[in-house]
């Protein structure tokens, strides 16, 4: 079972996936797409993210390519790929998933982390140990963006999609609700 979860910067993915790793232990593999693409970014010289983010869209697209290639080859009883449908740049907003990477996943879900805009901007602004724009104005842009650029990897991809809402101390719920969505049967 290969799942795509996505949501914006803030809104909890890497919270309720630690949750669902605790429950399911090795059976589950989650892999954090942008550690793979810096991966591979390392293999061309570059040495943070914030460089990446820079380097030219054609150079970073390879990137993303040969990343999905590398995932693609993943084998667990449960996989996650943990990701963004669409990434804000100064340019607009990019896919997370165009066609020849959500087809090189070959996902059985999708699924889209959700909260409220006042939510994730309180989280964001909380949490020191990264640096994202906390404006409510923002936020709501980015949301209302993730779920149509899931949308189309959805009918691009043909895999179904999930709104899963991660509410305010209520991680292990939103965890459960993936477990579900995933048919996790325990042992
Ligand atoms: P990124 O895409 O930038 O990696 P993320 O979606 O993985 O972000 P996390 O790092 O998991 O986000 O969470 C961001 C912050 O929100 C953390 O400080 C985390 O503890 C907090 N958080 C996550 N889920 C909840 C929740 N349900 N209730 C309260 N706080 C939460
Ligand atoms: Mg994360």
């Amino acid at each position: 079972m290969r799942a795509v979860v996505g949501g914006i910067p803030g809104v909890g993915k890497s919270t309720v996936l630690d949750l669902l790793r605790a429950r399911l232990g090795p059976r589950l593999e989650v892999v954090n797409y942008g550690t793979v693409m810096m991966d591979e970014a390392r293999l061309r010289g570059v040495t943070n993210r914030d460089e990446m983010r820079r380097l030219p869209a054609q150079v970073q697209r390879e990137i993303q390519a040969s990343a999905a290639k590398r995932i693609a080859s993943a084998r667990a009883e449960y996989l996650i790929v943990d990701t963004h449908f669409s990434i804000r740049t100064p340019q607009g907003y990019l896919p997370g998933m165009p066609l020849h990477v959500v087809s090189a996943m070959s996902p059985d879900v999708l699924v889209v982390i959700a909260a409220s805009p006042e939510e994730i901007s309180y989280r964001r602004a909380a949490d020191t140990s990264r640096i994202r724009d906390a404006s409510l104005e923002s936020v709501r842009e980015e949301l209302e963006m993730e779920k149509l650029f899931a949308v189309a990897a959805s009918n691009e991809s043909g895999a179904p999609l999930s709104i899963i809402m991660n509410r305010q101390g209520e991680a292990e719920k939103a965890a459960g609700e993936l477990a579900s969505i995933m048919g996790v049967r325990s042992r």
